[in-house]
């Protein structure tokens, strides 16, 4: 099983740090959501297939035709918060009121219930599993949002199942579609999203994929745009992994939709059969057993 999503969110959304005047901030930017999603759709679109699109609230405000043709072209229109806030810097109820907004806007366009979500950055971490509690709140079915292996931003590394999972937490459950990852030498690491997608060799994520049962993808407009702006005040690492390799990365994308077959999140919930999967209970500190 092999899924294919998009994380939907403009150039510049991937800063940390979040002054009061942020919108103005970002209303200043220069716009390139568009081009980058035209060429995801026309890729999706020659090649006919489906995908997930986790969506920022943010989006749907500043450019609801680009939610509007996800939709309208039949992908799944999912959430991945209003704002991009990584979810360990927020209270419970800025969180739930985040993705409240995020959802509300989406729906609004479409006219669909939002099912399925996408943290930040995969910033579910074992200290904020109440986010789990909130998704329920929140109608939510499908989480992506578990990254088990290390990562700046969330990691959850007490997370062993390396494919679709339900997880049990506080008395109810969520189907879970984590993050894939491959192993070597005992530490985890994924090839098949973001700067990882643009950092390992095509060959190589190409034998990854091959040897396994299930791999699940990320992608942002970004990551094809080679002529983005750069924004100021990045770590040095941080600076490494959202530019490198921007120029070839389209290639990539192509080549990997050519060799293997993608489905999307809801197509791939349809073919599983969840009663026998595995089912994770997590606790309020984030243990799993
Ligand atoms: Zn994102």
């Amino acid at each position: 099983m092999k899924i294919l999503t998009f994380d939907i969110e403009d150039w510049f959304h991937i800063i940390q740090k979040y002054p009061d005047d942020i919108l103005e901030k970002w209303s200043n930017y220069e716009v390139r959501i568009h081009k980058g999603m035209d060429r995801i759709f026309e890729l999706l679109l020659d090649n006919n297939i489906n995908a997930t699109f986790f969506c920022l609230g943010y989006i749907a405000r500043k450019h609801p035709e680009v939610i509007k043709k996800i939709n309208d072209y039949g992908f799944e229109v999912a959430a991945h918060s209003d704002m991009h806030r990584v979810v360990y810097t927020q209270s419970r109820k800025e969180f739930k009121e985040d993705l409240q907004t995020c959802m509300k806007r989406l729906e609004n366009i479409t006219g669909k219930k939002v099912i399925s979500y996408r943290a930040p950055s995969f910033s579910l971490k074992t200290n904020n599993v109440w986010v789990f509690d909130v998704l329920h709140e929140l109608g939510i079915e499908y989480d992506a949002s578990i990254f088990p292996a290390r990562r700046e931003d969330g990691g959850f590394m007490n997370f062993k199942e390396t494919g679709p999972s339900i997880i049990k937490y506080n008395g109810h459950s969520i189907r879970e579609f984590p993050m894939s990852t491959n192993s070597f030498l005992g530490t985890r690491f994924t090839s098949t999203g973001g700067g990882y997608f643009r950092f390992f060799p095509y060959r190589l994520i190409r034998k990854l994929i091959e040897r396994s049962d299930y791999t699940m993808t990320y992608f942002h407009p970004r990551d094809f745009d080679s002529k983005q702006p750069m924004l100021d005040g990045l770590s040095l690492k941080r600076k490494f992994k959202s530019y490198y390799n921007l120029d070839t990365a389209y290639i990539k994308l192509k080549q990997l939709i050519y060799d293997f077959d993608f489905i999307d999140i809801q197509t791939a919930a349809k073919q599983i059969d969840w009663d026998n999967v595995p089912v994770i209970n997590i606790d309020e500190k984030g243990n799993c057993t």
